[in-house]
């Protein structure tokens, strides 16, 4: 089939007068779109408090390729939840989503109906939310929670969705499944309550899982097996994920590609190995200077100084400015493009406009 189109496809491109390498060029970027499970274009979202209106995500756009990891990285207050809801479109009252587009499997997820939304949720897109315990019914058992989502997408009778609810809890390390099943949320201790929330945002094998800081209400060692948990999970049904952190310490096991917030912009994107071996911005290079090694001795915790900025501030200048050790005239009063340089996109005056901008 594939080179029957590409034969196909040689013949036509022949026939419009395109040569080999604009031909190869057309494939490439055929493939690339194929593989796009999900892309975010020029996202904006606003939230409204009476006559005030507050832009807290400023034009963000991404793709998401089937079976990759994109971490999202930044400050509390960045956009980082704001643009995973807005994924979902379960922005809280107040917030709206004002531009751009949100493309899953080619489809914009801003045009589906209620009932296309529904569907959509679960089983093309799930979410893992930060505190479980405020996701999970307290007062419904954890089976009656997971049986009934899914049922509510497939047409599984009741035993076989509790049949696959044990397999699910199973998988994720709750020993005694069956039993469990009877039990509810307050029974079970934190690092399990997650563990379920994993199961149940797993229970429709989605193509993509949202997982926003799934891993901040626990403590650290628990902390690591849940994320081991994920990414385990994650590579063995070779779905798409996109995993929201403020920790770019533990981006590095987790994520193929690395998206960098502040503000509500995104100020430097990179593969995982680019972004660690050499950091364009400064706000990233804070980040990754403030990171502690178990192996050198350190008086004071290195940290960003100042305050990251509050949702909204104007848009004029870059948003890092008021922080950064190197900003100049210009750096206050004119926002930087964002631009791709070595493999990075960066937003940031010092970086050399010397490739493609955007
Ligand atoms: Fe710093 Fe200026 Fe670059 Fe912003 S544009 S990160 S203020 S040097």
């Amino acid at each position: 089939m594939a080179l029957w189109r590409k034969t196909a496809d040689n013949k036509t491109a022949r026939r419009a007068g395109i040569d080999g390498r604009a031909q190869i060029a057309i494939i490439l970027n055929m493939n690339a779109s194929e593989d796009t499970v999900l892309q975010v274009e020029d996202l904006r979202v606003c939230f409204r408090h009476g006559q005030n209106r507050t832009e807290v995500l400023r034009g963000l756009s991404y793709r998401l390729q089937k079976g990759k990891v994109l971490a999202v990285v930044g400050e509390s207050g960045c956009g980082k939840t704001v643009h995973a809801l807005s994924l979902l479109k379960l922005l809280p009252p107040g917030g709206k989503i004002t531009g751009g587009r949100i493309l899953y499997q080619g489809k914009d997820i801003l045009s589906l109906s209620a009932e296309e939304l529904r569907k959509l949720r679960g089983a093309g897109l799930s979410m893992i939310f930060q505190d479980p315990m405020t996701s999970l019914n307290p007062i419904r058992t954890i089976g009656k929670q997971i049986t009934e989502t899914i049922e509510a997408h497939t047409s599984y009778s009741n035993l076989r969705a509790r049949a696959q609810a044990v397999r699910l809890l199973k998988k994720v390390g709750i020993s005694n499944a069956r039993k469990r099943l009877e039990e509810y949320p307050f029974q079970f201790s934190g690092g399990q309550r997650q563990r379920i929330m994993i199961a149940m945002a797993l229970c429709l094998q989605p193509n993509v899982l949202i997982a926003d800081e799934p891993t901040t209400a626990l403590d650290v060692t628990i902390q690591a097996q849940i994320l081991k948990l994920i990414r385990d999970l994650q590579r063995q049904s070779g779905m798409a994920a996109v995993f929201i952190t403020h920790n770019l310490a533990i981006v590095a096991d987790i994520a193929d590609e690395v998206l960098v917030l502040y503000g509500g912009y995104c100020v430097e994107q990179a593969t995982v190995h680019a972004l660690f071996s050499k950091p364009l911005h400064p706000y990233t290079q804070g980040l990754l200077g403030s990171l502690v090694s178990l192996n050198k001795k350190v008086e004071h915790l290195p940290a960003i100084e100042g305050y990251p900025p509050a949702p909204g501030m104007p848009e004029k200048g870059c948003p890092f400015a008021p922080r950064c050790p190197y900003a100049g005239e210009k750096c206050h009063s004119c926002l930087p493009p964002l631009i791709e340089q070595e493999q990075h996109k960066v937003r940031c005056w010092l970086v050399e406009k010397n490739e493609k901008s955007r």
